[in-house]
């Protein structure tokens, strides 16, 4: 991505080039006609007004509001000090220098804001509207709910919706970092954000522009650098306390050794003063300050290329030390569209059984539910359906023409006392009775996600000690699953309240835990667990609201994606601490035994925050698979 500067930029170079020569070509004169005194002072004078008038007048500023620790009013006590020392090309330079750094930092900080802008290169900028018959082009957020919106190939999908007329392929790699297109046809849902790639195709929006997915996962990444990390956290309390440790060092180094060894003579004061002013140079913390936060931004912006979405940097930090990942089976580690496979009445018709069932479950959105519906090929009279209540974790008690049954699972099923069977197939069962008359079975089966056995293998594969499932399936079916996918533990006929209870327990003896969920059922262990990750967030509100992270396609082999890329951030993070803090630790030591000049403080300011800046930069790369 190509960044351009902006005037002030472009200006300031200008200002670091024309000064930088003529401090060149000064230096070069008076060495060749041997100008020395108030002369030589005159000419370097030119070239460090010229880079440095905005930091004197600034500096001369704060020093009136008392901002005596202000890196500007230390800068212009350094390079004025430096010229009452004799050290003339030096105090160009360190002004020079300070401004190439401060270049620097705003053009690196610039760029990666673009390109996370970039990144989030999904924000609509527009919405055609049919309203009366005519179209009509105005901007997303005048939309309504329940408008019809026209999307031609090539546009951005401005809000949420359901397809009512047409069939196109749709590119959701700006928001999953998925690149293959996939196919939607007439009542599919589509995205905000995503691409419309090859039809026309008219949508009924569902939700209004402020609630669409586009708007609630740009509004996500905006906020993200609020939440901030430990590290981070530190380096503001120790910025804060640095920089006047510094300044007292070198007002000491400054005033004390002279008064001790020569008090009379100028020479030995100036040789003290210079050594104080190689401290006032390195006293900026900005090397941290600057490149902490820029890691962090470009680690959360690399990885919401990848289709995950990490709500602060404090997560970014938990996720690099996770030990236990405790998934979900239904949704997450399976796709959680059921298929019905079979029905076993005992009493009535297989008809009637699967009627009653998806009369009784017309209403709900659980997985088990929309199977035994899609299953149902007839029209389903809603009217039929009288009181009904879901018991999570169980079933669903409901009053179809008038007379009360119960749909769900053994443990419902012992719960009224129905004189019940189990199947002997594999799957999930589901068992109809009438009050606590036996009606039969539905037997329903989940197909595991193609990338969950890789998704543990590579959580294995990078050390995460442990991993575990949780589910309010029964038994038999629960280690099934766990042990084709190869999972530590297996934790089966959970109600929503037991997998809190379990993830309680496992957060005991674990390091750093992190629950995986689809969002439906599961709010109360994602905010219990260390790090909440959701996925399939793409249209699921839940989701994006109750997780730390989320990852917006339904892929669990994101989540070692997701760890390696905070580890990376973390390391970079702290790669910058050690390498900054030693650099100064050692010039101060240098420079007090007057062993390190005004260039090597230079180095130790200005060299130090590029290398910090650029090493940052590398958050913002892509991790290879
Ligand atoms: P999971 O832990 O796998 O996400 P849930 O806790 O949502 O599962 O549900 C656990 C079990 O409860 C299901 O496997 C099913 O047997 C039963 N169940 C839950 N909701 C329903 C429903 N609406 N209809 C029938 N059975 C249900
Ligand atoms: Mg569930």
């Amino acid at each position: 991505m190509k960044y351009r500067l902006t005037r002030k930029q472009k200006k300031m170079l200008i200002r670091i080039i024309v000064a930088g020569s003529l401090c060149g070509l000064i230096a070069l004169i008076t060495r060749l006609l041997e100008i020395e005194g108030i002369i030589k002072l005159l000419l370097f004078l030119i070239p460090y007004v010229i880079v440095g008038y905005d930091v004197l007048r600034t500096a001369g500023k704060n020093i009136i509001h008392g901002q005596v620790f202000d890196e500007r009013f230390l800068m212009a006590i350094a390079t004025i000090g430096a010229f009452a020392t004799g050290e003339y090309p030096e105090a160009t330079a360190v002004m020079l220098f300070y401004q190439v750094g401060e270049l620097f930092q705003s053009i690196a900080v610039g760029r990666s804001r673009k390109s996370i802008a970039g990144l989030m290169d999904i924000r609509p900028d527009h919405a055609v509207v049919i309203r009366d018959g005519q179209e009509l082009e105005v901007s997303p957020d005048e939309v309504s709910k329940g408008e019809i919106i026209l999307i031609r190939p090539g546009e951005k999908i401005p809000l949420d919706g359901v397809i009512i007329e047409g069939n196109t392929t749709i590119n959701t790699s700006a928001l999953t970092g998925e690149s293959m297109p996939c196919d939607s046809v007439e009542g599919d849902k589509v995205i905000s954000g995503t691409l419309n790639l090859t039809g026309l195709i008219k949508v009924r929006t569902e939700s209004e522009f402020a609630q669409s997915t586009v708007s609630r996962i740009l509004e996500l990444v905006e906020n993200s650098s609020e939440k901030k990390a430990k590290v981070e956290n530190f380096i503001t309390k120790f910025a804060r306390w640095y920089t006047p440790c510094v300044v007292i060092g070198a007002v000491l180094l400054a005033v004390v050794p002279p008064l001790f060894i020569d008090i009379s003579s100028w020479e030995e004061w100036s040789k003290w003063i210079g050594r104080a002013l190689v401290f006032l140079v390195v006293s900026c913390p900005c090397a941290l300050v600057v490149s902490i936060p820029l890691s962090f931004f470009g680690g959360i912006g690399g990885a919401s290329r990848e289709g995950i979405l990490i709500k602060g940097a404090n997560y970014m930090e938990s996720l690099s030390k996770i030990d236990t990942v405790v998934f979900d089976k239904t949704g997450t580690l399976t796709k959680g569209k059921f298929i019905v496979d079979d029905i076993h009445p005992s009493q009535v018709s297989v008809d009637l059984l699967l009627d009653i069932a998806s009369v009784a479950e017309s209403y709900s959105s659980h997985p088990v539910a929309e199977s035994i519906i899609n299953a149902h090929n007839g029209h389903i009279d809603k009217n039929r359906l009288g009181k009904v209540e879901e018991i999570a974790g169980r079933g669903i008690k409901a009053e179809v023409d008038g007379e009360v049954y119960y749909v769900g699972n053994g443990k419902l099923m012992e719960d009224i006392g129905s004189d019940w069977h189990e199947c002997h197939l594999q799957g999930t069962i589901i068992h109809i009775s009438k009050g606590a008359e036996y009606l039969g079975h539905i037997v329903i089966n989940d197909e595991i996600k193609s990338d969950s056995k890789d998704a543990i293998g590579d959580l294995k594969a990078i050390g995460v000690k442990k991993t575990v499932m949780l589910t309010g399936d029964k038994k038999a079916v629960a280690d099934h699953v766990g042990e084709v996918l190869g999972l530590d533990e297996i934790h089966s006929e959970l109600l929503p309240a037991d997998k809190v209870a379990r993830v309680e327990e496992l957060l005991k003896t674990s390091g750093t835990l992190a629950f995986v969920g689809d969002g439906i059922n599961d709010a109360p262990v994602l905010t219990r667990a260390d790090i909440g990750i959701a996925m399939g967030a793409m249209g699921s509100d839940a989701a994006i609201e109750s997780a730390d992270v989320v990852l917006m396609d339904d892929k669990p082999s994101k989540i070692a994606l997701a760890i390696r890329t905070a580890r990376r951030t973390m390391r970079i993070v702290w790669e910058n601490i050690i390498f900054a803090l030693g650099v100064k630790a050692l010039i101060l030591i240098l420079g007090a035994l007057g062993i390190a000049g005004m260039w090597l403080a230079v180095f130790g300011d200005v060299g130090v925050l590029v290398i910090a800046i650029l090493n940052s930069m590398r958050a913002l790369r892509r991790l290879d698979r």
